[in-house]
């Protein structure tokens, strides 16, 4: 079955998350432990944003092996890749991940150019960047407020520049499961069978939909996940990584793809998160809530405690969750 990859990017959109600031020991600390799961790419930071960033990056990418290690760079300045590369140093695996908008609301406010002039400014930072890394991945920023037929043409100028992954962004948690897969199958069909370029999803939980709304990207036809442990990140957050990784165990059914994460090692990594970044979780929440595993409906009389019960469609073992009120402490 064909393998669905996760990108994460705690590090580096889950940072932005308010109040978060990780120090380099503790970025360092936690993308070893983002590798112990599994990860296919641990997003490391903006190398070009700041002296602290620029460090994280380099040594996450000097110590930390496995997955590919990937650093953003502004499309709009390309020194960015040279710093970001700089960064990399002797890394065995890394990405170059740049970005622009294309909705004519992030046009307008942040980078004030035509679309044409836009499209250009993607081949040529994706062409910079291809000639000093091997693997690009470009961004899409605000796609699902943009039309289908600009983002087609942005992810074509990309993806014939060399971009080996075309990232399309739901930057503002607005898209529902419907408008992503006909996105995405839209893009996949303008791209064509013989591109090597794979697709990915990046979504915001706004709404409450960023799981629902990677899975229907994955069904449409995207390869790869962007995703932040315990979905912090700005306002409402990204993609829970743990989630997704949770119905994809769960729905083996319906979500046949193989994932090279380890979920007993999601429970140590939610709970590192959880006391790096002090972000308390609901209990609520799926998964790694105090309450997800907790249960008061059982009519104990009629019960057969030797089995199972029926109520429970996941074990918190699986997850390497000792306890259900493990992650209280
Ligand atoms: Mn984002």
């Amino acid at each position: 079955m064909p393998a669905i990859r996760l990108f994460d990017t705690t590090l580096r959109d889950g940072e932005k998350s308010p109040g978060t600031m990780l120090t380099v020991p503790e970025k360092v600390r936690l993308a070893a432990q983002l590798a112990r799961l599994g990860v296919d790419v641990i997003e490391a930071g903006f190398p070009a944003a700041s002296e602290a960033q620029f460090e994280a990056v380099r040594k996450v990418a000097e110590t930390v092996s496995g997955p590919v290690i990937a650093a953003l760079a502004r499309a709009t300045n390309p020194t960015d890749f040279d710093v970001a590369m700089r960064a990399f140093g002797s890394c065995a695996r890394p990405r170059l991940h740049t970005f622009l908008p294309v909705s004519p609301f992030y046009r307008r406010h942040f980078l004030k150019r035509d679309f044409e002039a836009t499209l250009e400014l993607a081949q040529k930072a994706v062409r910079v960047a291809k000639e000093r890394c091997g693997d690009v991945e470009f961004s899409l920023v605000d796609a699902f407020r943009a039309s289908e037929e600009d983002v087609i043409a942005m992810a074509k100028v990309a993806a014939e520049a060399g971009a080996t992954v075309i990232n399309i962004a739901d930057t503002v948690g607005y898209a529902i499961p419907s408008e992503i897969q006909k996105l995405f199958r839209a893009v996949k069909a303008a791209l064509g069978d013989a591109t090597q370029t794979a697709l990915s999803i990046h979504c915001h939980n706004d709404l409450g939909l960023a799981v629902a709304n990677s899975l229907a990207a994955i069904e449409a036809g995207a390869v790869q996940i962007h995703a932040t442990i315990n979905g912090i990140g700005e306002r409402a957050g990204n993609t829970p990584l743990e989630e997704v990784v949770a119905v994809l165990r769960t729905r083996t059914d319906r979500y046949p793809w193989e994932i090279s994460v380890n979920p007993v090692e999601l429970g140590p990594t939610c709970r590192l998160v959880k006391r790096l970044t002090g972000i308390s979780l609901h209990v609520h929440k799926p998964v790694v809530g105090a309450h997800a595993f907790v249960y008061e409906t059982t009519v104990p009389q009629l019960g057969d405690e030797s089995a199972q019960p029926p109520y429970q469609i996941m074990d918190p073992r699986q997850f390497g969750l000792d306890a259900a009120k493990e992650l209280l402490a």
